[in-house]
């Protein structure tokens, strides 16, 4: 059986591995030993028992691959290397994604250990009376809503650099979100950046010092790259983040392919694109292997659900938008369907 290495086990890695154990001898090396559904995090913050809901260890949906849990510091043309271990490949799918900030996203951890990191930030959390969010963006809206839908009493402050709240998505769903959060009692200040963060006061460049008991950074998402600099930097561009071809083969090399966030392709960072990529690259090996044509992957616009607590959120699609309920109810959906999928 060819060998076939994988880096990363988020949405992209856990669903290459997932598709092709059965017919290659696969390998996936993780830095965590488990898959996370990472947009129900958030919930865990504020509600740590949702952790047993949206986890899954390696092994358990991997019965015919071998899971190896290190972090890979280097990849040559014919191997990847762990502080421990050489691995050989004949096929590498690179899915190393991107890091956030404690405790949206963590590496180096084990399923126990990420438990109780989170029960720590909860039990901040709960005695804290003022909370403060640096970045508007997606992360920092949903983040802002589970807090102050868990909490009412919490003072919620989020820091933006930007005139609106989730600036990339349709009008309707901007002004919805910023209503939502202020109704909330949010306070949101536009335009401002965090410039100093010291013993509980936050400056911004505009002058203004805020006091907080507990600060999260939702923004500086970065691409999990820092193993490719030794003999790939040529192919990886400013953001840090991997150059493909429409195949996702990496740039001049046709037996390496990427997905997921770490790539440089122009569309929104998600875990649908991510799932997608993975697919086409399952696709794509098999395809070489029967020297057939390979497909090409085409960037689309997607459904996108941002959730607001419990019980509110918004669906967006091209125009439509959809905000309340329905929304809510369908992020549930989603993670219970994608959970099925691994357990
Ligand atoms: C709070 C939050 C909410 C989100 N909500 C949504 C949403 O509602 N819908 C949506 O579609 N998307 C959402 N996203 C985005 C989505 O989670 C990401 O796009 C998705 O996780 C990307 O998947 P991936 O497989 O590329 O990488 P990741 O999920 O980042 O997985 C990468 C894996 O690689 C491992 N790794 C990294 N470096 C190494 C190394 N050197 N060696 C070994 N292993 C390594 C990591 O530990 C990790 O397990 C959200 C993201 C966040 C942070």
């Amino acid at each position: 059986m060819k060998k076939v290495v994988i880096i990363g086990g988020g949405f992209a890695g856990s669903y290459a591995a997932k598709k092709l154990q059965r017919d290659f001898d696969v390998t996936l090396i993780d830095t965590k030993d488990y898959f996370e559904f990472t947009p129900s995090i958030l919930r865990t913050i504020v509600e740590p028992k949702h952790i047993k809901k949206i986890q899954v260890l390696h092994r358990h949906y991997l019965p015919h691959a071998r899971i190896v849990t290190a972090e890979v510091n280097d990849v040559t043309t014919t191997d990847v290397l762990t502080t421990k271990q050489k691995i050989a490949y004949d096929y590498l799918i690179i899915s190393s994604g991107s890091s956030y900030t404690t405790p949206i996203k963590e590496k180096n951890t084990v399923i126990a250990n990420r438990a109780a990191t989170l029960r720590n930030y909860t039990h901040i959390l709960t005695k804290a009376k003022k909370v403060l969010i640096i970045g508007g963006g997606l992360v920092g809206v949903e983040l802002a809503a589970e807090i102050v839908d868990c909490y009412p009493g919490k003072e919620v402050t989020i820091i933006h650099a930007h005139e609106n709240l989730i600036t990339r998505h349709h009008p309707k769903a901007v002004r919805h979100a910023q209503r939502f959060l202020q109704q909330k009692g949010v306070t949101i200040i536009y335009n401002q950046r965090m410039v100093e963060n010291k013993d509980g006061y936050c400056f911004t460049n505009k002058g203004v010092c805020i006091e907080h008991d507990i600060i999260f950074i939702c923004t500086g998402i970065k691409a999990n790259s820092s193993f490719l600099h030794h003999n790939f930097s040529a192919i990886v561009n400013q953001k840090q983040q991997l150059k493909v071809n429409n195949y996702l083969q990496v740039l001049n090399y046709q037996t390496i392919f990427a997905a997921g966030d770490i790539t440089d392709r122009k569309e929104e960072k998600t875990a649908q694109n991510a799932e997608m990529q993975a697919a086409l690259i399952v696709r794509n090996i098999f395809h070489v292997e029967r020297k057939e044509k390979l497909e090409q992957y085409h960037s689309a616009e997607r459904p996108m659900v941002i959730s607001l607590g419990k019980r509110n959120g918004i669906f967006t699609y091209k125009n439509i938008v959809i905000t309340g309920i329905i929304p809510a109810f369908l992020k549930t959906m989603i993670e219970w369907k994608t959970m099925r999928r691994y357990k």
